[in-house]
């Protein structure tokens, strides 16, 4: 059991040095001082010139409605919804100063904030325009769309390595769809540490490309090629080959209801329905992406990190191995 006004005080105790957090938003100034992948999307979407708004307009009622269907309104007006439940917290805290509750129940009754999530589809959108224009068609839109998708899921994956203490994976779970578990975490930091940075991204968006793209697990056939597509210069051992292969089996993961259902009634709304079956049959493994696709992967990973290796990342990695 927490004590609510604990959890606030601890948010609260990073307000000065986090200008750029969202004050309002329940463990957002805690993110941003203690996750890195949170922080960066946020450094991120500013310079791209998108917001963050509690502002109860329509396109904000809409999002609290059904947010599925409010992706494009988001993408065109560069403002990401969030509510002000940090608020509602503290209103709370004033009537009743002792309150307690578990993380579990917390997590049940509040409702949380994505704005990481929504913010990697912003910065995608925008930096893949940046690169290659503005969507040709729709087989190009489909591609972009599944690309954004993947590199959501991919960043919240990710920035769940960093919550390593009790309090971050809470504030953590408030504010993304994803909180890996310890033992994902685990493998997913193991290799990190052995093959850099760069290449997880790079295996993560391809694993990740693959689930948006059809309604089946990832088999044993794509592993092997995906694994050989992207860590082949790594001379691995056995033993790492196999930490490979549990976190693109078992670690980059997608519920089978969002690829079944969501992901065609998504494209279904743009009228892209084709385009997306017919991307998803030439999609089987990730020798087959066209050369196109994998330049806007690339040119993405290396926007949003644009170190080699990522050294500031990889010492925050290790500092949280050791604790
Ligand atoms: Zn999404």
């Amino acid at each position: 059991m927490s004590k609510l006004s604990v959890l606030l005080w601890i948010d609260d105790e990073f307000h000065s040095q986090q200008p750029d957090a969202i004050d309002t938003s329940i463990g957002d100034k805690y993110l941003m001082a203690m996750n890195p992948i949170f922080a960066r999307m946020r450094r991120c979407t500013l310079d791209l010139g998108g917001r963050f708004s509690s502002e109860a307009n329509p396109q904000w009622m809409d999002y609290q409605s059904a947010a599925l269907f409010c992706l494009g309104e988001i993408l065109h007006h560069g403002v990401i919804p969030y509510i002000p439940n940090g608020d509602t917290l503290r209103r709370i805290i004033c009537r009743t100063p002792t309150v307690q509750v578990s993380d579990g129940l917390l997590l049940e009754i509040v409702r949380k904030n994505v704005v990481l999530h929504e913010s990697a589809h912003f910065c995608c959108d925008r930096l893949l325009a940046r690169v290659s224009g503005p969507s040709r068609d729709k087989a190009d839109f489909v591609v972009r769309c599944l690309i954004a998708e993947s590199f959501a899921n991919l960043i919240e994956f990710t920035a769940s390595a960093f919550a390593d203490y009790k309090i971050h994976r809470l504030f953590f779970a408030m504010n993304s769809y994803v909180l890996t578990s310890s033992t994902t975490v685990s493998i997913l930091r193991t290799l990190i540490l052995t093959v850099g940075f760069r290449q997880v991204l790079t295996l993560g968006m391809l694993t990740y490309l693959f689930l948006n793209a059809h309604d089946i697990e990832v088999g044993s056939d794509f592993t092997d090629k995906v694994i050989e597509r992207v860590l082949h210069k790594q001379r691995l051992s056995i033993a790492e080959t196999q930490i490979a292969r549990l976190l693109v089996e078992t670690g980059f993961t997608l519920s089978y209801k969002f690829r079944a259902e969501t992901t065609p009634l998504f494209f279904s709304l743009y009228d892209s329905m084709d385009e997306y079956r017919a991307f998803g049959k030439t999609f089987t493994n990730p020798f087959d992406l066209e050369i196109e696709v994998i330049s806007m992967i690339d040119a993405l990973v290396d926007s949003v990190f644009p170190h080699a290796n990522e050294p500031e990342l990889m010492r925050a990695l290790e500092d949280k191995t050791q604790n």
